[in-house]
């Protein structure tokens, strides 16, 4: 699809601020941090872990430093927030802002799978080793699964830092570098049709 799924996505997204599946998160939330998909017209989707503390203030996934970071690349790399889906593995916020607990991205784990089946993008970038880890299985390190383009589902999935991570390295950190190179990567793709490795 090239349009946003309106309707179902906002019916999606309230069966999602009412979930309660995991008590610890519910229970100390502000918002469930839904996601938000923009115009979609490129058909990019980007995945992040969890909701910090300035996501869960407003409801809206990467604000602060991390979430400008991010939008600076995205423009650096030709594309842009507004025409990207912007997802995460879980939607509430893990207290401290602690790795999210495997119940709990089992719990999610259905969420982003319908925001993805409603979303259909042709390109996903998985930011950071939590969201690698839910498309490419646990055991996978940055280090092992970046820098190439993977066939999931039919779809070809870029992996990543997360921007949090290029933030707190800084501008001559590998995660910075990476993470322009591999949000560069996902814009030829959108823009020459490559297929992922295997199709
Ligand atoms: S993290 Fe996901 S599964 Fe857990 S309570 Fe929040 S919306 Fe529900």
């Amino acid at each position: 699809m090239t349009q946003p799924p309106g309707e179902e996505w906002r019916e999606l997204a309230t069966r999602i601020k009412g979930c309660v599946r995991c008590r610890e998160l519910a229970a100390v939330r502000n918002t469930v941090v839904v996601g938000e998909h923009g115009q979609f017209t490129r058909r990019l989707a980007l995945v992040g872990e969890a909701p910090g503390a300035q996501e869960d203030a407003t409801g809206k996934p990467f604000v602060g430093r991390s979430g400008q970071l991010l939008d600076q690349l995205l423009s650096d790399a030709g594309l842009s927030r507004s025409e990207t889906a912007v997802l995460g593995v879980i939607k509430c916020r893990p207290p401290g802002n602690r790795t999210p607990k495997a119940p709990e991205i089992a719990n999610c784990r259905p969420w982003l799978e319908t925001q993805l089946t409603l979303l259909n993008p042709r390109v996903i970038v998985a930011l950071g080793l939590t969201a690698a880890a839910w498309f490419l299985g646990t055991r996978v390190t940055l280090a092992q699964v970046r820098g190439a383009v993977h066939n999931i589902g039919g779809r070809a999935v870029v992996v990543t830092y997360h921007p949090a991570a290029a933030a707190r390295f800084g501008p001559n950190g590998k995660p910075l570098a990476a993470l322009r190179d591999d949000l560069a990567l996902a814009a030829r793709l959108l823009g020459e049709a490559l297929q992922p490795d295997g199709q």
